[in-house]
């Protein structure tokens, strides 16, 4: 399969060269030029435990890597590092199933992807025959930070620095990154919101590749986020994954559709879905759930993206994003029209906002449908589903329970519903606390202490340990600082 730009097609890579590039030479996201339902039986494939199946799919999707590696990949990623060896389980809550994506070791979806990452980077590096190491720069609102750190600490030939909004991530998440150990990890706040540090790394991209000052330092740069293709091919697993367990329990028939409601944020976890769809699983309608910074919402409703507009600080920080990045690829995927997609990247570059044609609202409301919450409504929902099903949910997943109820209430003829659960609720102890109708202490310690006692669910023992664990980065930077702090901190 070949990958080309989803802002011009003759830009084009093999799978290796765009998990290794991460962006597009012209600021484009790499995309598969086409994607087809997987020749394979999809009922063989369903019966799969994760580890095989994450090796067939990423070979379907990345196939400059034999079966035989991508096998080993999955391997390497997934047979110790989460709780249990189904990687990502799934739990019935009432008549909806919830796709737990966060039991992985840093709390969060992204452990699926980044767990996975750093392997892939190295297979891709060996298959393109590049001499350099690789820099990986980062910019996260929250999980794709620690995730990304916990992959690629002490990974041989790579080193990677990530950047994080001050202020913009909560207590939980800052501690996870700046704890961090590792000769080849740094981490730094930028004075700004995620989206400045997202369009700095993106700046950084476009001025330092092929640079002579990374020549030098004999240094490739590439990207841990979800605008790289390795990013998103391993986040199709569990769709499968989710499916194939409603299928044993018999919650749905063979071949019936089943609708994914994702908290979202980047879209690129949304997108794997999308992904999946292609590939021949029954996937109904994408539920495209998001807290008050409700960009996507409006967009999927109207077709008009718009980012000129308040930005929002919410109780589920790794949504707090204006400009989702791989938008873009969905854009291209339905049109096929990669200077439509060029164009309205333009615009957007330029005045914040565009419109898409209508044919292509057409399409996007016929797969999708939008919801979105403020963070009051989305503490009510930690405490109702907690009330109803005795299941303790985090802000992210609770902005996704909101919108599955207004779906299901707004569309009678919606399919068996799986929740995409996206991080553990002890990385915000101080919201899900408040959502369980008690005040927090202030101390986020103190209160995973009070909800563990409250519910007996046990917090995971590494966040707990964060409490005594020393704190090794403590860098503030100005967003325009950002190049000479990678120049400067730049270690492998
Ligand atoms: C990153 C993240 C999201 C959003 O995922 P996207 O792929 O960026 O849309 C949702 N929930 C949590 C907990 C996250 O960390």
């Amino acid at each position: 399969m070949e990958f080309v730009s989803t802002r011009n097609r003759r830009e084009t890579a093999t799978a290796a060269e765009a998990v290794l590039r991460g962006l597009a030479p012209d600021g484009g996201l790499y995309c598969p030029a086409a994607l087809t339902p997987l020749p394979e039986d999809l009922s063989a494939l369903l019966a799969l435990p994760f580890e095989a199946l994450a090796g067939k799919l990423l070979h379907a999707l990345l196939p400059s890597f034999s079966l035989e590696e991508t096998l080993a990949l999955s391997r390497k990623a997934y047979s110790s590092r989460f709780e249990t060896a189904e990687v990502t389980p799934t739990a019935e809550v009432g008549e909806d199933t919830v796709v737990e994506l966060f039991r992985g070791p840093t709390g969060a979806f992204k452990d699926v992807a980044l767990s996975l990452l750093p392997h892939l980077l190295t297979a891709a590096k060996a298959a393109c025959g590049q001499k350099e190491d690789i820099l990986i720069l980062t910019a996260t609102s929250g999980d794709t930070g620690k995730a990304a750190l916990a992959g690629f600490q002490d990974v041989p030939g790579t080193g990677i620095l990530v950047f994080y909004p001050h202020g913009g991530v909560s207590p939980i998440q800052r501690l996870q990154m700046v704890t961090q150990p590792g000769q080849n990890v740094r981490v730094c706040a930028v004075r700004g919101n995620f989206d400045d540090a997202q369009s700095g790394v993106k700046k950084a991209f476009a001025s330092l590749s092929g640079s002579a000052a990374l020549r030098e330092r004999n240094l490739a740069l590439s990207s841990a986020n979800s605008i790289n293709l390795g990013r998103l091919a391993p986040q199709t697993v569990y769709y499968f994954k989710a499916y194939a367990d409603m299928l044993r329990r018999g919650r749905i028939a063979r071949g019936e559709q089943v609708d994914f409601v994702v908290p979202t944020g980047n879209f690129g976890d949304i997108l794997a879905g999308y992904f999946a769809r292609l590939l021949g699983l029954p996937v109904g309608r994408l539920v495209c759930a998001s807290n008050q910074n409700n960009v996507l919402t409006e967009f999927l409703r109207t077709g008009i993206y718009d980012r000129n507009r308040p930005f929002y600080r919410t109780s589920s920080p790794s949504m707090d994003i204006l400009i989702s990045s791989n938008l873009e690829r969905l854009l291209f995927l339905l049109s096929g029209d990669d200077e439509l997609v060029a164009r309205l990247m333009g615009e957007l570059n330029k005045a914040g906002r565009y419109q898409v044609p209508e044919r292509l609202l057409g399409q996007l409301h016929a797969l999708f449908w939008a919801e979105s919450c403020t963070d009051r409504q989305t503490e009510r929902t930690i405490g109702q589903v907690y009330a109803d099903h005795g299941y303790l949910c985090d802000p992210h997943t609770a902005v996704a329970f909101y919108a599955a109820e207004k779906y299901k209430a707004a569309c009678p003829d919606h399919r068996p519903l799986a929740i995409l659960s996206t991080a553990s609720p002890y990385k915000f102890p101080a919201a899900v606390l408040r959502g369980l109708g008690q005040q927090s202490s202030g101390d986020e310690f103190a209160d995973m202490a009070a909800l563990e006692a409250r519910t007996g669910i046990a917090a995971p023992a590494f966040l707990k340990a964060l409490q005594r664990a020393p704190l090794r980065h403590e860098d503030v930077i100005d967003l325009e600082d950002m190049e000479r702090y990678i120049l400067e901190e730049a270690r492998i």
